[in-house]
């Protein structure tokens, strides 16, 4: 089977079930016109995300890399009136983007965007007692995700949900001692939350619009 048939699904998938979505494709556009690259989630696994953040009935959600905001405002979407996402950023360009983008979405209440390293960034929310965060989604650079894991301990509670995106790469998960820092960092993920008995998780594989990937899925016990 194609990436072709797998993107026609992911089409056949978001007309069948979405209403259109002008505000998040224009988002998706103004990302593409000030040059970020395209590796946001797919609108079928934003859509998840929003629903994992209704589902857990979470107020407070981290996510670790922002891009342009397209996975924030799925997620900043499920969340109740006074609900809240912290959401960190590297890039300033990118960070940029998304604050503007998080106007056009009419979500910038909701979120808190904040650019530098995210190590230092949970750092300091830790100082902050900003936890704890009812759901937490990691996708920034992938040899960090052992680190992210820790600090997502730290900033959860029991019944925390944590997603880590990437974990698959094509199927080169299974590979050992790959020479990619990113399979090593989505082999670290499944290591951590094979390895600690404070998680119960699984993990997904995706085919669809952003090839063949996968989701790491786990709940703080
Ligand atoms: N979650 C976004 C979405 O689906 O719309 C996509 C995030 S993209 C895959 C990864 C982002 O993480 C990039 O914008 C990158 O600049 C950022 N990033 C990379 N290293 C980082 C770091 N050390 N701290 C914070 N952000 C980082």
């Amino acid at each position: 089977m194609s990436s072709k048939t797998w993107t026609a699904v992911d089409d056949y998938i978001v007309s069948s079930l979405f209403e259109a979505d002008p505000v998040l494709d224009a988002v998706l556009a103004a990302n593409r016109d000030r040059g970020l690259p395209a590796i946001d989630v797919s609108a079928a696994q934003g859509k998840l995300l929003s629903l994992l953040v209704r589902i857990r009935g979470a107020r407070k959600v981290l996510e670790v890399g922002t891009l342009g905001g397209y996975s924030t405002i799925w997620m900043a979407r499920g969340l109740p009136a006074d609900g809240k996402v912290v959401t960190l950023e590297l890039d300033p360009h990118h960070a940029k983007v998304a604050h503007s983008n998080f106007e056009q979405a009419g979500v910038s209440d909701k979120v808190d965007l904040r650019v530098g390293p995210a190590l230092q960034s949970l750092a300091a929310l830790e100082g902050e007692n900003a936890g704890p965060f009812d759901l937490i989604f990691i996708d920034a650079d992938k040899p960090n995700n052992p680190n992210y894991l820790t600090w997502a301990m730290k900033l959860s509670r029991s019944g925390t949900v944590i997603v880590c995106d990437n974990v698959i790469r094509v199927g080169a998960v299974v590979k050992k001692n790959s020479g990619d820092a990113n399979v090593e960092g989505a082999r670290a993920a499944f290591s951590f939350i094979g390895g600690n008995n404070r998680l119960d998780g699984t993990a997904i594989q995706t085919v669809g619009a952003k090839g063949y990937d996968g989701f790491a899925i786990a709940i703080v016990e």
